[in-house]
C-alpha cells in the first residue's frame, strides 16, 4: 500500500496573529507546516500547540527582509522535505506616516518586508513547485492595497504590488499546475491593530457590512481553501476577506 506524502505548506509571520492562524488551520487539514519568523521561541510555541492537536510543524528562524538568507531558507526547504507545495507570504510590518513626512528608511523597510519578501520566495520555491507540477502561492496583501489609506503610502503601495505580483505569476505559472492568488483582509484584531484607539476600531466597523471585526481565522479558512487540492481552477484572483468592507 502506497501513502501519500503530505503537503509541505510555509507560512511566514507564523509566531502570532494571522499567520499563527493560517498554520494552525493548515497543520488541522493535515499539512506539515514550516513556521518562519524572526524569532524562534514563540515559532516553537506554535509549533509545539499544532503537535499537540496531532499535526506536525517545523521552524525556521530567519529575516525575510534579508533577501539572501531568506531565499537559501525557502530553498533549503524542498531540499530537506522533498517537496514545497504551499507558500504563504504573510509576514507584514507597517511604518505608517503621512507621504510628505515619510522617510526613506519607512518607505524602504515595508517595500522589502511586505513586497520584496514575497518575490524573493515565489522566485526561490517556484523550482519545487513546478517539478511537482502542484503548487499554491499565497500572499496576504490588504484592503489598503485595493482601496488606499491616508498614512500608509508604504503600506498600500506594497500591498498593491503583491497583486501585480501575484497576477504575473499566476498567468507563468499556470500552465505548471501552480496557482497564485491574493488574500487581503480588511480589519482583523491582531497585534498590529491592537493600539488603534477604539473610535478608529468603532469607526471601521460601521464601515462593514458584518459589524465586527475579523479573527485570524476568518482569514485562515480562506487560505484553507485557496491551497486545497480542488482550488485549482482559481488562479489571480484578489479575495478580499473584509466583512464586507470594500466587496472588491
Ligand atoms: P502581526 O500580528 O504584527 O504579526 C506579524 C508577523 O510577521 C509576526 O509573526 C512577525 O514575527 C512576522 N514578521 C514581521 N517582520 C518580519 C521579518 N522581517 N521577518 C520575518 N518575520 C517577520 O501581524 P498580523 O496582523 O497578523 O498581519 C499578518 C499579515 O496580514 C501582514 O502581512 C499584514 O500586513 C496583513 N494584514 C493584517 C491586517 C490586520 O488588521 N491585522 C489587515 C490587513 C492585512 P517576528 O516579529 O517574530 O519576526
Amino acid at each position: 500500500m502506497t501513502t501519500t506524502p503530505k503537503r509541505v505548506a510555509v507560512v511566514t509571520g507564523a509566531s502570532r496573529g494571522i499567520g499563527k492562524s493560517i498554520a494552525m488551520r493548515l497543520a488541522r487539514d493535515g499539512r506539515h507546516v514550516v513556521l518562519i519568523s524572526r524569532s524562534e521561541g514563540p515559532l516553537n510555541e506554535v509549533k509545539a500547540g499544532i503537535e499537540a492537536a496531532g499535526g506536525s510543524a517545523s521552524v525556521i528562524a530567519v529575516d525575510i527582509s534579508d533577501a539572501a538568507a531568506f531565499a537559501a531558507a525557502i530553498g533549503g526547504i524542498s531540499e530537506s522535505h522533498g517537496r514545497l507545495d504551499i507558500l504563504v507570504n504573510n509576514a507584514g510590518i507597517t511604518k505608517d506616516n503621512l507621504a510628505l513626512r515619510m522617510s526613506d528608511d519607512e518607505w524602504n523597510q515595508v517595500i522589502s518586508t511586505n513586497l520584496t519578501s514575497a518575490f524573493v520566495a515565489i522566485r526561490a520555491a517556484a523550482r519545487a513547485m513546478m517539478k511537482n507540477r502542484f503548487g499554491r502561492i499565497v500572499n496576504i496583501s490588504s484592503t489598503s492595497g485595493v482601496v488606499g489609506n491616508a498614512g500608509q503610502a508604504n503600506y498600500a503601495a506594497a500591498k498593491a504590488g503583491l497583486m501585480g505580483l501575484t497576477k504575473t505569476i499566476a498567468r507563468e505559472l499556470g500552465s505548471k499546475g501552480v496557482t497564485a492568488n491574493v488574500i487581503a483582509p480588511g480589519f482583523i484584531e491582531t497585534d498590529m491593530t491592537h493600539n488603534l484607539p477604539q473610535e478608529v476600531k468603532d469607526h471601521v466597523t460601521g464601515l462593514m457590512a458584518i459589524k465586527r471585526l475579523g479573527t485570524g481565522d476568518d482569514i485562515a479558512a480562506a487560505v484553507a481553501y485557496v491551497t486545497s487540492d480542488e482550488a485549482g481552477f482559481l488562479t489571480g484572483q484578489t479575495i478580499c476577506v473584509d466583512g464586507g468592507m470594500t466587496m472588491c
